[in-house]
């Protein structure tokens, strides 16, 4: 079936018991055993079932369910942010003595993870240069655990080329891991294109309604594991952590998912509730039809703002004039989300007049809401850092970034008229 069916179809069918249509939320922490044998089975994987909500939640599978047929993988695993996500997709399979290899545009939270937090677990992390395939391949080596990439960078909305990562990473037998939150399966699909395992924060499109946190791990079901036993030994070995379990024998193609639920997240404890759960699978029901909106709206702002006599400058890959033009085409079809950033003429001093002057648009950091977002980075967010640390952080004093939701275009246009008229 196509997106807008299995946005709001896949993984449940009503209820057997009730009938009950929408998604019942099971909000229970426990599931009873029938006897010891039956119990014992659930703990040794042997039959399938429910044991405690930290592992597994019926309202939360069928948020597995959703995510994983979207992406076109094999299965996933929720859990309790986008954070959550990014950190056990690499403790999954990276231990004391592995690295990773990762461009250097991340989501500030990964970008502080990789650089001060995995470190001292002994796992390294190496940034390329640039999103280069050539950039990144000079520093795999054997204790490579896996190539990691965001498809569309949050916040600077560079496009990565996926298929010449995955390519490169498949050739040294390592796994492409790609965040996904910014484009969303609604716009892209990494596994198309070679992508190992894909992730989201959840909190912002796939919910999209910015009331839930939540995160999600697809596997694809593709990586050959079981090619490279020494360096994915947590898979092709006895898990201590699990009754000695060989999980791509016990699993076959499903072993990386399987061992992210076993061990990091049983282990750890980063589940989703199932409250959480359930509300993002509401917002989840429109994905494919609010994209469609918020890219438009995108569009229309960039070329309104790209013409503006106080804007000097537009950021947006669906701008012909981007560098990542061409990639938006092959990868989004034209429709690279709807971040953005701009800068104000007059500086800091006019940026900041024009972010106090917004009526519609939030002042706040956060994307992929439904509401039409805006962050001034050099007064707020970045205010501590010196010229020379703005610069290299990409940020500016004059830029703006915006994150356009689904309201009616001629207020969102007509809101960035009377604060750009307010500016100077
Ligand atoms: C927000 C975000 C995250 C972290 O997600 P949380 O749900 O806030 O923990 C990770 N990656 C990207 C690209 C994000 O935008």
């Amino acid at each position: 079936m196509k997106d807008q069916t299995l946005a709001i179809h896949a993984g449940f069918k009503s209820d057997p018991t009730t009938k009950a249509v929408a998604v019942p939320i099971y909000q229970t922490v426990a599931y009873e055993f029938d006897n010891a044998q039956h119990g014992a089975d659930l703990f040794n994987l042997a039959v399938p079932g429910n044991i405690y909500t930290r592992i597994m939640n019926p309202t939360t599978d069928v948020l597995e369910q959703r995510c994983a047929q979207l992406e076109g993988g094999i299965a996933a695993l929720a859990l309790s942010s986008g954070s959550a996500a990014v950190t056990y997709s690499i403790l999954n399979i990276a231990e004391q003595g592995n690295n990773i290899v990762t461009v250097p545009l991340l989501y500030g939270g990964t970008y502080t993870l990789f650089k001060h937090m995995l470190p001292r677990l002994g796992i390294e992390c190496r940034f390329a240069a640039d999103d280069s395939a050539a950039s990144l391949e000079a520093l795999i080596d054997d204790k490579t655990s896996a190539v990691f990439c965001e498809s569309i960078g949050n916040p600077a909305g560079n496009i990565v080329d996926i298929e010449a990562l995955a390519t490169m990473a498949h050739k040294h037998g390592v796994p492409l891991i790609v965040d996904n939150t910014v484009a969303t399966p609604a716009l892209l699909k990494p596994i198309q294109y070679g992508a190992d395992i894909v992730l989201h924060s959840l909190t912002k499109y796939m919910g999209g309604h910015g009331n839930s946190l939540g995160g999600v791990i697809v596997d694809s079901g593709k990586f050959p594991w079981a090619n490279y036993r020494k360096r994915f030994h947590m898979l092709t070995e006895p898990e201590e952590a699990y009754h000695g379990v060989i999980y791509t024998e016990a699993m076959g193609e499903a072993a990386y998912i399987a061992r992210a639920r076993t061990v990091p997240l049983r282990n750890t404890g980063a589940a989703i509730s199932p409250m959480n759960a359930f509300l993002i699978l509401q917002g989840m029901q429109t994905l494919p039809l609010r994209m469609e909106r918020h890219c438009e709206n995108a569009l229309t702002v960039a070329r309104h703002l790209k013409q503006h006599p106080k804007v000097t400058w537009v950021k947006f890959a669906g701008l012909p004039d981007s560098p990542y033009y061409e990639l938006a085409k092959k990868y989004t079809k034209g429709r690279p989300s709807a971040l953005m950033s701009f800068g104000i003429k007059g500086g800091f001093d006019a940026a900041v007049k024009f972010y106090d002057a917004l009526n519609l648009f939030l002042r706040l950091v956060n994307i992929g809401d439904v509401k039409s977002l805006a962050a001034h980075p050099a007064s707020t967010t970045h205010r501590q850092l010196s010229e020379q640390e703005l610069e290299s952080a990409g940020v500016t004093p004059d830029m703006v970034r915006l994150c356009v939701g689904i309201e009616d275009i001629e207020d969102i246009i007509e809101d960035l008229e009377q604060a750009l008229a307010a500016s100077s």
